[in-house]
């Protein structure tokens, strides 16, 4: 392959006013544009579409054909964001234009074959089952040497800019470690340091003994809106034991997450007896060899419904330009999650889990 280049080859660029870096994947420009595909998604999906790309049996964009899977489904994103074949390269004029090549792999898993079932609609052994392959994955990535970081995350709803319902999260593992994992990190290790405790275990105690925020927990997790909440209904899920990673569960934790992602997904969907968009991401420890006591596993829920199913809170304005703002309090948005029933609306109108 020939050299670095910043039209050809996924890359970082640095920020020297806010000194953050930002990914730029130019090949991915050019992948297919099918155009704006306005889709009715009040309307009841079946649970195999012939147009689906994810579903089983069917064609890709890449050519690529599924196979007639039964449960999960993982494949490498025919259109990836990183590639782990980047030549090596970097750019820096006088400390203001900044890039460094950047290798990857990005992967998308289907959670199940069925194109109508999104997480709360789903069963817990079946959820289980996306979580083994999240530990499989976060191991066999983090054991290649190329690869530091590894980016667990799903995006629900056209909302969110995912086009297809057809339930799936997608892996992005890469060399360096990104922004918002740097900020975590850095916090994390110097409150560590500091008390020789993780700074989540001490906050989710005194989450625990105020009983303000908390929508939900098991044996093993607890999913609450944070106390610094910025997104109306933001949450997070909280290993109730300082693991650093996915792998540290053990059996009945790992079921026990399937248990609270399905208690608070349910949760999302009975406030506007709606299929909830919302971005999920994992934040765990980077796997570059280092060891990590101070990370602790949890992850963020940014939806961004305010009011109802149509009203969305846009972060613009001064929000952009200053920083995050919000009106009603996370204790508000909490006590709203907690008292929805912990049964779908859907399963209750049908009398069973679909
Ligand atoms: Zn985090």
């Amino acid at each position: 392959m020939a050299g670095f280049n910043l039209e050809d080859h996924p890359h970082r660029r640095y920020n020297p006013l806010t000194g953050e870096w930002v990914l730029v994947s130019p090949h991915r420009a050019k992948r297919p544009w099918q155009g704006q595909v306005e889709k009715d998604e009040s309307k009841a999906l079946p649970d195999y579409d012939p147009e689906c790309y994810l579903c089983p049996g069917n064609t890709r964009a890449g050519g690529k054909e599924n196979p007639a899977y039964t449960d999960t489904f993982i494949f490498t994103n025919d259109f990836s964001s990183l590639l782990p074949d980047t030549p090596d390269g970097k750019l820096d004029e006088s400390g203001l234009f900044i890039a460094r090549s950047e290798r990857g792999i990005a992967k998308v898993i289907c959670f199940s074959p069925r194109h109508d079932l999104t997480v709360p609609l789903m069963d817990i052994p079946d959820i289980r089952k996306v979580i083994d392959l999240w530990v499989t994955q976060y191991e066999a990535l983090g054991a290649l040497d190329i690869i530091n970081h590894v980016q667990i995350f799903e995006n629900k709803g056209s909302m969110m800019g995912c086009s297809n319902p057809h339930p799936h999260c997608q892996i992005w593992a890469q060399s360096s470690i990104p922004v918002e994992v740097t900020k975590e990190q850095k916090n994390q290790s110097a409150y560590f340091e500091e008390n020789g405790r993780t700074l989540l275990s001490d906050y989710l105690a005194m989450e625990q003994e105020k009983n303000e925020r908390i929508i939900y927990r098991n044996d093993s997790f607890t999913a609450l809106v944070p106390f610094w909440a910025t997104w109306p209904f933001e949450a997070m899920i909280i290993a109730n034991r300082p693991v650093n990673s996915l792998p540290e569960l053990n059996d009945p934790e790992k079921t026990a997450l399937a248990d609270c992602y399905k208690a608070l997904t349910v949760r999302y969907d009975n406030l506007f007896r709606t299929s909830f968009p919302y971005s999920m991401g994992f934040h765990q420890a980077p796997v570059d060899g280092k060891p990590h006591p101070e990370w602790h596993l949890h992850m963020h829920f940014y939806p961004p419904l305010l009011r109802s199913a149509t009203v969305k809170k846009f972060m613009v304005g001064y929000e952009m330009m200053a920083n995050p703002q919000r009106d009603f309090t996370a204790e508000q948005s909490a006590n709203r999650l907690r008292e929805q029933s912990g049964i779908h609306y859907k399963a209750k109108q049908s009398g069973k889990i679909p």
